[in-house]
């Protein structure tokens, strides 16, 4: 290169970088610049990643424009590794000779030979690599080496400055709603977790061995069904629970999808295309067909299980958690693939960004018992490393949090551990209250299986077990004995004590993948015990399964949802009486018949309470969906949460009458919607008569505390002025003001504070 131009290209890109104010636009412009100038056939800059220990890169003229901003290097890997560790740069002729190449096929790096590297740096502190390339395979020239150099250090000071302006402190608080949240809260740095090669990264091309591709892929394959057994085998020594050990086999059911594979296979040979491509091609037509059918859980399973493969194949890093402090994840979905290997005191908390949340992810949250907020309309560039609170309580997380704030959340949650600290200190004992009434307390359960032995202690009862929950993490229908062994250990771990099962509740929010269905009103189409009825084989296999439990243990209860018509009641009474007669003659063993119940969530119901009466042995109040079908307000439709209100003159009035009327009748009612775990809602449900409530097992031990400091007699004279008031904000200030007066007011008020939204609690 001639002298005089250097210098002129010198000064001219260097004026024209430093105009440019968006930094992303400078750097690319740089990079087209240098290869211009330099005669290269490739430029690229990779910046050093502080925060995650790694080199990205984040501009390049000659590479393929998808792997920018995409594409990662450990701190120890490839030439720019050496350039960025040594701080020296580095010519090399034949770059693929040397030992710390290495390949990145989908980055395009195909046909580049020569390699030349310099560090980028500010007053000593390494920023960045900027790298020339070509297909010639010979040393870059003293001009190309001088040029880079001062251009890599005019870049130096360029980043620097722009990282000090952006780190200038926002006024507007960033608060951003997620979509659905479990948990408490969590303040960490934001580790934002990106596929390194997309599916729609992948080019498709031909190879010409489309049997060695075969071979790459089956080793693959193999290698992740290795992967695969150890991480399922780790789960099953640990207590991660049930939905993930589900979340995780759902996975795995497509690793060892032979049809797949064989289409993959058959698609390699019969078009010969390189084993990437035809994993893009096959996936993306699955996707397709998923998507078609509303298969939303198996769109995110199957995208995530092509990326899995497509990284794998060329030989793309997995991300690794090497971080001393821990970190909020924020993603899109969570991959099933990553799932087993989550280093638990690693992750302080999740956000996922897809606005699709599936049923997997919310059910995962919760099982791994992390704060997360889903559903975040999130833009994730600009957020790596900076700090987030993730508030599971309201459903929403706040970036880049001043001091102040993050100081006002500290104490928030240090004020709720010493609660919980308090409440556990007395959760072992029973909820006498101050006059001497008994409360029952039960636990909703179907989530965390394994763990539920734990909690036998503290609860009376399991008061709900929704069966559902462990059909929607399988692939297909459950087989008889697979239920049986379920139950079993569900009855078993709490016998004596009655574990309360709902058949089958699918619909409306509770698909399931493999029985796709489309409604326009699903809360009010087939769901709940609808579709059992209309599914006879699914209801008898449910029911002897149930049975056989039963007749083993002694401590089942049983229920169902949705009940609108009498006749539903009866048509499942004569199954479950056909089911035991069934058992009885073929084990030649006495059964009992379990306590029958149905759920009053339809307020139909209200009007039939003495003809279900005889019908049944007792009633459990789904208070979601009965205050959902009174006021008729979507539970889960965040637009009409304001509406969705449990002290709403009518709901309580209802509430009462189905107490007054199941009393009348000599028959056991209890509550096992989200009101009963609600300190003021439970003080309003013994208010009117109510003494036996059930609850997730995250309210447990606060509404104990509470109920054992207040009296069921004074409460039953505050429900009576309740009845007689019109609107809610009267009604709620009651029972206000008789918790302040039992000395509870900052329970309540802390409590008030988490209080999640509607849609916050609707899948759990
Ligand atoms: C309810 O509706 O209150 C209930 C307990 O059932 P689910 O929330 O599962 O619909
Ligand atoms: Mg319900």
């Amino acid at each position: 290169m001639d002298g005089k131009l250097f210098l002129r290209a010198l000064s001219q890109i260097t004026q024209e970088v430093a105009s440019e104010h968006d930094l992303t636009k400078a750097m690319a412009l740089l990079v087209q610049n240098i290869r211009k100038t330099t005669d290269a056939d490739c430029c690229s800059l990779y910046l050093f990643d502080e925060f995650r220990k790694r080199y990205r890169l984040v501009a390049s003229d000659g590479l393929l424009q998808q792997a920018v901003g995409k594409v990662t290097l450990r701190a120890d890997e490839g030439l720019v590794s050496v350039v960025g560790s040594t701080g020296e740069l580095l010519n090399l002729a034949d770059a693929l000779s040397h030992p710390n190449f290495k390949y990145l096929p989908e980055v395009g790096e195909d046909e580049y030979l020569s390699f030349l590297g310099v560090p980028v740096l500010n007053k000593g502190d390494l920023l960045g690599v900027l790298v020339v390339q070509s297909k010639v395979k010979q040393m870059f020239g003293e001009q190309e080496e001088s040029f880079l150099v001062t251009l890599a250090a005019q870049l130096g000071s360029l980043i620097a400055r722009s990282k000090e302006e952006n780190s200038v402190e926002e006024d507007v608080l960033q608060r951003i709603k997620g979509l659905a949240s479990t948990g408490d809260i969590a303040i960490a740095p934001a580790l934002v977790w990106q596929p390194e090669v997309s599916l729609e990264d992948v080019r498709i091309q031909h190879g010409d061995d489309p049997l060695m591709q075969v071979e790459l892929f089956n080793q693959v394959l193999f290698q992740l069904q290795i992967e695969m057994d150890r991480a399922t085998l780790k789960m099953q020594e640990g207590d991660k629970g049930q939905a993930v050990f589900g979340y995780i086999s759902s996975y795995g059911s497509l690793l060892d999808d032979a049809s797949i594979q064989d289409e993959i296979t058959r698609t390699i040979e019969d078009g010969k295309y390189l084993a990437t491509s035809a994993v893009r091609i096959v996936i993306e037509r699955l996707l397709a067909e998923a998507k078609k059918q509303g298969q939303n859980d198996r769109v995110i399973d199957l995208k995530d299980f092509g990326q899995v493969l497509v990284s794998r194949l060329i030989h793309a890093c997995n991300q690794e958690f090497d971080f001393s402090e821990p970190v909020i994840l924020v993603m899109e979905n969570m991959p099933s693939s990553m799932v087993a290997e989550l280093p638990a005191d690693k992750i302080a908390g999740f956000v996922t960004t897809s606005q699709d949340t599936s049923a997997h992810a919310t059910v995962l949250a919760r099982d791994l018992g992390i704060p997360s907020v889903l559903g975040v309309n999130l833009n994730v560039n600009d957020i790596d490393g900076h700090t987030i609170i993730v508030d599971g309580h309201n459903c929403e997380v706040i970036l880049d949090p001043p001091e102040s704030v993050v100081d006002e959340f500290k104490q928030l949650v240090n004020q709720n551990r010493e609660q919980r600290d308090l409440f556990a200190r007395e959760s072992m004992k029973p909820v006498d209250c101050l006059d001497g009434q008994h409360i029952v307390i039960g636990l909703n359960a179907g989530l965390n299986q394994n763990n539920e032995s734990n909690l036998i202690g503290e609860t009376d009862c399991i008061g709900l077990y929704r069966s559902e929950i462990a059909f929607m993490l399988c692939q297909t229908f459950p087989s008889e004995q697979q239920q049986f062994d379920w139950y079993s250990h569900l009855l078993e771990s709490f016998a004596p004590k009655p574990v309360c099962i709902r058949t089958l509740d699918i619909g409306s929010d509770k698909g399931l993948s493999y029985l796709p269905n489309k409604e326009a009103n699903p809360a009010l189409g087939w769901r709940g015990v609808r579709v059992t009825l209309d599914m006879p084989n699914i209801m008898y296999t449910q029911l002897r399964a149930l049975l056989r439990a039963h007749q083993k243990y002694g401590n089942l209860e049983l229920m169902i949802p949705m009940v609108s018509r009498l006749e539903e009641v009866v048509a499942v009474k004569k199954a479950i009486i056909e089911v035991a007669n069934e058992l009885r003659g073929k084990t030649a063993q006495e059964v009992t018949l379990p306590r029958f119940g149905v759920m009053i969530e339809v307020p139909a119901c209200a009007y039939m309470m003495d003809e279900l009466s005889r019908e049944v042995d007792f009633f459990s109040i789904g208070s979601n969906d009965l205050t959902q079908y009174l006021l008729a307000v979507d539970r889960s439709n965040p637009k009409v949460s304001r509406f969705f209100d449990h002290f709403h003159p009518c709901v309580v009035r209802c509430l009462h009458e189905l107490a007054r009327k199941a009393e009348a009748n000599g028959k056991r009612i209890n509550v096992c919607g989200e009101i009963a775990g609600d300190p003021l809602g439970a003080l309003m449900l013994l208010s009117l008569g109510y003494t036996s409530l059930s609850m997730n097992y995250s309210y447990i031990a606060r509404i104990k505390y509470i109920l054992r400091r207040v009296s069921f007699a004074q409460l039953r004279e505050v429900g009576k002025q309740a009845l007689t008031l019109t609107e809610s904000s009267q009604i709620k200030a009651l029972y206000d003001n008789y918790a302040n007066a039992q000395g509870l007011g900052r329970i309540i008020a802390l409590s008030n504070q988490e209080s999640a939204s509607e849609i916050n609690a609707k899948h759990f």
